[in-house]
């Protein structure tokens, strides 16, 4: 069967197409090694593209590797078919009865190196994307990254990464700069971070005012010459205006004139908020790159990959302690590492177990269980039930604040070590004796009503994963 016969070459094929374009490891992992034969319908090789993935990467990589594809599937397997590279959800509308299963690909380190000096552009040559570890959480947003970094304004444009502290996106913006300016030496990459762009605008504007120069004219030139700007931290404009302007003035030009920009933040586009509409609906237009929290796994290929590249060991308990136990944040990962690697060299011993648990003790704090109030009881119910805390604690009796109110002093009997009388007290009633009554009329009640029940069970969910 012709199908059979292509998923079996289909490696073989991708290996001699890899090799006939001269692709790099970094390109062949976001680009090749997601791509999977699919299925043969009328001639025509569908090829799903097998990431979290937009159209307009599939147009890349259709403009890249189409053609060689095509010829190398002939060569192969004496077959010319036409070749279509589809999303997985546009798998389900091909005629096909087959059931798309594929692998996440998994990352691999590669030699490249960046060489490059290029001074002006304020570049780290350590942050480069043979550094940057790959996994589900970054996976879009390192193959956005690396393909502005292959064709700058041309795809991604304006390129938004954004995600919480410590997460890659400075990283990131880096390995465009280093990539871009490694492909070609004459492109003017320029990174700065947006608080960098407001002292040097406030310079400007000072400077202006005291003596009669040309601050701002250089300013605007260094600026609006670049072929690739990269704003980082663009949330530090949030209330400092003249910066803002300045700064969207600059995207405006840059942006009509087909150059590449990258811009980061720590919200999405559309939750940052003190940013006019007009500039939102730009960032929009181009491609958002959300950068998550990292899995288990990806953490503890990053500790790997981050302690092989100091030359250091640490067993494998060690490495478990640390992604077990610091989640969010990759720069207190690598906090971690190298308080562990000093100790190591300074005391001329192995890291185990032990020592690490010491010395990550202020960095590490187990989780504590969360202590249940009645006014966090008090908040759930009220949301539960759509009633503000006003009404639950007020006089009133319709019977759509009394319910919410009764479950509430029911929860806080149950849920809490509170006495009556406190509880009592912070729900404004006399005494115990009306926490006891509703305590005893819910329980009466949940002998019947199996609604109240799925209620009352759906709050205790909620109070106990706050
Ligand atoms: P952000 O700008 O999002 O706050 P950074 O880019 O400064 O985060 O990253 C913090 C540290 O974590 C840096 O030293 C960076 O090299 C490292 N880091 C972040 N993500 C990765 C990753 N996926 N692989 C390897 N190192 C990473
Ligand atoms: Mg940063």
């Amino acid at each position: 069967m012709e199908l059979q016969k292509l998923i079996e070459k289909w490696d073989e094929i991708k290996e001699i197409v890899t090799k006939e374009t001269e692709t790099s490891e970094i390109a062949y992992n976001t680009w090749l090694k997601p791509l999977d034969v699919y299925d043969i319908v009328d001639g025509t090789v569908y090829i799903i593209y097998s990431e979290d993935s937009e159209s307009r990467m599939i147009a890349l990589i259709e403009k890249k590797y189409k053609v060689i594809i095509k010829n190398v599937i002939k060569d192969i397997t004496g077959n010319q078919y036409d070749i279509k590279i589809i999303l997985p959800d546009e798998a389900l509308k091909i005629n096909s009865t087959k059931t798309n299963n594929v692998d996440l690909p998994t990352n691999n380190n590669s030699t490249y190196t960046n060489t490059s000096n290029y001074v002006d552009s304020n570049l780290n040559p350590k942050y480069t994307f043979s550094t940057f570890v790959v996994g589900r959480n970054n996976k879009f947003a390192q193959g956005t990254a690396y393909t502005v970094a292959e064709a700058p304004g041309e795809i991604c444009n304006p390129l938004f990464i954004c995600g919480g502290p410590g997460l890659g996106k400075t990283h990131l913006m880096h390995a465009i700069g280093n990539q871009i300016i490694e492909n070609d030496n004459n492109k003017k990459v320029l990174y700065v971070t947006a608080e960098e762009f407001t002292n040097e605008v406030i310079e400007c504007i000072k400077n202006s005012r005291n003596k009669q120069n040309n601050d701002m004219t250089y300013f605007r030139e260094k600026y609006r010459n670049a072929d690739v700007l990269m704003i980082d931290d663009i949330q530090f404009f949030v209330g400092k205006e003249s910066s803002q302007d300045e700064f969207f003035n600059t995207f405006n030009k840059l942006h009509t004139s087909g150059k590449q920009i990258v811009i980061s933040s720590d919200k999405m586009p559309n939750e940052i908020e003190g940013f006019e509409d007009r500039y939102i609906t730009r960032f929009e237009q181009g491609i958002t790159a959300e950068i998550k929290i990292p899995d288990y796994e990806t953490r503890v290929a990053i500790i790997k990959n981050k302690i092989e590249n100091k030359d250091a060991y640490f067993p494998d308990d060690v490495v478990d302690y640390i992604a077990s136990n610091i989640k969010s944040n990759i720069r207190s990962i690598e906090g971690a590492i190298n308080k562990l690697i000093a100790y190591s060299n300074l005391e001329n011993t192995d890291i185990t177990i032990d020592n690490a648990r010491d010395l990550l003790d202020s960095i590490i704090s187990p989780d504590k269980p969360k202590e249940i109030t009645p006014q966090l009881i008090i908040e759930v119910v009220c949301e539960h039930y759509g009633v503000t805390i006003e009404q639950l604690i007020s006089k009133n009796r319709s019977q759509n604040i009394i319910r919410p109110r009764h479950v509430a002093m029911y929860l806080c009997t149950q849920e809490t070590d509170c006495s009556q009388d406190t509880i009592a007290k912070l729900l404004d009633r006399k005494d115990h004796s009306t926490i006891i009554n509703a305590r005893d009329n819910i329980i009466e009640q949940l002998k019947t009503d199996k609604e109240l029940q799925n209620q009352i069970d759906t709050i205790k969910k909620k109070i106990n994963s706050n």
